[in-house]
């Protein structure tokens, strides 16, 4: 599972950061200050920080600097919005900045696109609670393993990478089966209805007539 790191003093907010990460299928843990995220730093392993700028004890600019160190990828998240500061922020060697009051929505694609930048080449790919790890072809959803068949995979993959867009049939079966599509055939309709039920994306995966299946990302809590 993928851990996240959430450096903000204002609970609230921390708290409503952790409940929609959480739902969207990430491991997180809390800081409310620079000392305790140092301290937790140092103990445990992250895939991701975010963190506010006015902290007590050590603000984000200096633990930035330890977070850096550690080739962590981190994102700001603070009522600091002067491009001063932004820019402080992103060459302090943050990877994205992002100014309070924020939408939950955004934040979720801001961590995806961190994420998948950081995993090179889009090894690691999300949607909703799935994580899919290219690489090493395996797919959890929740956190719990989830046995694909590598066509299941691949058309997850597919899919995924093209959310909301529409693939149309011929493209998949060229894409998946490196052939032809055919009429009569009902392999990708097969396949569609495995991946629904076993990954639960019945209302996700959408049966667009006579065109073909698009993935549809649904709106996230926001603030
Ligand atoms: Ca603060």
């Amino acid at each position: 599972m993928i851990q996240i790191l959430i450096v903000e003093d204002e609970k609230p907010i921390s708290d409503l950061i952790r409940l929609n990460l959480t739902k969207a299928g990430y491991g997180c843990t809390c800081a409310y200050d620079g000392l305790e995220a140092a301290d937790i730093l140092e103990e445990q392993s992250f895939d991701l920080v975010i963190l506010d700028i006015m902290l007590p004890h050590v603000d984000g600019f200096e633990l930035m600097e330890y977070i850096r160190s550690l080739k962590i990828p981190a994102i700001f998240l603070t009522a600091k919005s002067s491009l001063e500061d932004r820019v402080k922020g992103l060459t302090s060697g943050a990877e994205d900045y992002m100014v309070k009051p924020f939408e939950i929505v955004e934040l979720l694609a801001r961590v995806n696109i961190v994420l998948r930048r950081y995993h090179k080449a889009g090894q690691l790919l999300t949607f909703a609670d799935i994580v899919v790890d290219a690489e090493n072809q395996k797919v959890t959803k929740a956190g719990k393993e989830v046995i694909l068949t590598p066509k299941e995979l691949g058309l997850l993959i597919l899919l995924m990478r093209n959310r909301n867009i529409t693939l149309f049939r011929e493209r998949i079966y060229e894409e998946i089966w490196g052939t032809e599509y055919s009429v009569e055939s009902r392999t990708l309709d097969l396949h569609i209805q495995r991946l629904r039920k076993k990954l639960d994306l019945k209302d996700a995966i959408k049966t667009v007539f006579k065109a073909g299946y698009r993935l549809e990302e649904a709106h996230e809590v926001s603030v």
